[in-house]
């Protein structure tokens, strides 16, 4: 059992008589053998929130607790965990083997023969006992990787925590390695929190994912809930690739005001705006439909400016057909649609954003006003 909650964690950083606030007061509770994923751009505070639960920064006010037990004070070697490095910091002077043993030898006063025996089940389980003779030096970075994961596996930690550990990894073996890690963490049932700056890692990864921003947590949620269910408007841009588009827009008559066009909004929708009177809507590049002809109510004339074929799927970057040089022509925004679908530039189309897909947030705070509609099946993802 190995629950970790992190009570209102905060970091300070003193910069010559400035003070960084690196991470403000995050509370997540990760539950036993959940992957939790924290996510963030560059600096939001990632890898300090790690580092404080692996005790290699403290922390300046908060409390994390393990099953219960508050571990904010104690010295990294008592936490009962394991870090695995994007750096792999193995060392290089000692074999695969000794990598492996060293820390077990370190920590604990288990004999030989059984240090032994958890380091080459552990290299089986890894698929790296042929390697277990050789020197860092002489293996590939896929195959450090491993060892490395093979170092923190044979600690039996209560809980991993992981560093962009894949990020050093060329495109293809990082996929494969997101998977394999993934298999391994269900099997082996360790609570996990790994960061990565990387969206589709967090998404394909988490069971939750984290989403941090300028050291403040922004939501906690399955990588779906985030997707469909944003918080806000950072998370809505920030998952996602294409990003969503946004249009700063006025409710003016139940209907939204952009430069570019005017959009009706239902009843139902306009009820979730409590009566705001500026807000900017979102919407996904996939849920912006491409028909011949701008006919209905959410339909409106465009161009295609340029088309990045991308083999399964289009990315059209659309420009509204305004008669003014006013403001707001000009702006293009992006849609996705399948990679079969015939387009290409100066071609003149519908653009359709159906209401149920649509995204709106307060212009101020950011705060999620009204998301998407969602299938109900898809609601039922596991935990
Ligand atoms: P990246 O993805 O680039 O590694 P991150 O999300 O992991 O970023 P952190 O490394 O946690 O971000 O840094 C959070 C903030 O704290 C940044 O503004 C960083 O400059 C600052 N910071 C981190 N370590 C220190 C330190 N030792 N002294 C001063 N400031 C620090």
């Amino acid at each position: 059992m190995a629950e970790l909650v992190l009570d209102g964690v905060t970091k300070h950083f003193d910069d010559d008589g400035d003070r960084i606030v690196a991470v403000d007061d995050a509370s997540i509770d990760i539950e036993d053998g959940e992957f939790l994923v924290l996510v963030g751009p560059s600096g939001c505070g990632k890898s300090t929130t790690l580092r404080m639960v692996a005790g290699l920064e403290t922390v300046s006010g908060g409390e994390l607790r393990l099953d219960g037990t508050d571990i904010s004070d104690r010295a990294p070697a008592d936490r009962d965990v394991a870090m695995v490095f994007q750096s792999y910091a193995l060392y290089p002077h000692m074999t695969v083997r000794e990598n492996m043993a060293f820390g077990l030898e370190e920590s604990t006063d288990m004999a030989d023969d059984v240090i032994d025996e958890r380091v080459s089940e552990t290299a089986e389980m890894m698929g790296i006992e042929e390697l277990l003779e050789r020197k860092p030096r002489e293996l590939s970075g896929g195959q450090q990787q491993r060892v490395a994961l093979g170092r923190a596996i044979v600690r039996d930690p209560e809980v991993f925590l992981m560093d962009e550990p894949l990020s050093n990894l060329d495109a293809k073996l990082r996929s494969t390695m997101r998977t394999e890690l993934q298999r391994l963490q269900e099997n082996l049932g360790v609570t996990t929190v790994y960061v990565t700056h990387d969206q589709t890692e967090a998404m394909t990864m988490g069971d939750r994912i984290a989403i941090l921003n300028d050291g403040r947590l922004q939501q906690v949620a399955t990588p779906l809930e985030a997707y469909h269910a944003p918080a806000n408007e950072f998370v809505a841009g920030f998952l996602g690739e294409p990003s969503m588009n946004f249009f700063d827009a006025s409710v003016e008559d139940g209907s939204l005001i952009t430069d570019q066009f005017t959009y009706p909004l239902s009843e139902d929708t306009l009820d979730d705006l409590g009566g705001a009177d500026d807000v900017r809507l979102g919407v996904r590049p996939e849920d912006i439909e491409l028909v011949e002809k701008p006919v209905g109510d959410h339909d409106y004339a465009v161009t295609v400016d340029v088309v990045e074929p991308l083999g399964d799927e289009n990315n059209v970057y659309l420009e509204f057909d305004l008669d003014t040089e006013g403001e707001g022509a000009g702006r293009t925004f992006t849609a996705a649609v399948d990679g079969t679908h015939p387009v290409a530039a100066g071609d003149e189309l519908g653009a359709r954003i159906p209401e149920s897909a649509i995204h709106i947030f307060d212009v101020d705070s950011g705060v999620a006003l009204h998301n998407r509609e969602r299938d109900p099946d898809e609601q039922v993802i596991p935990q």
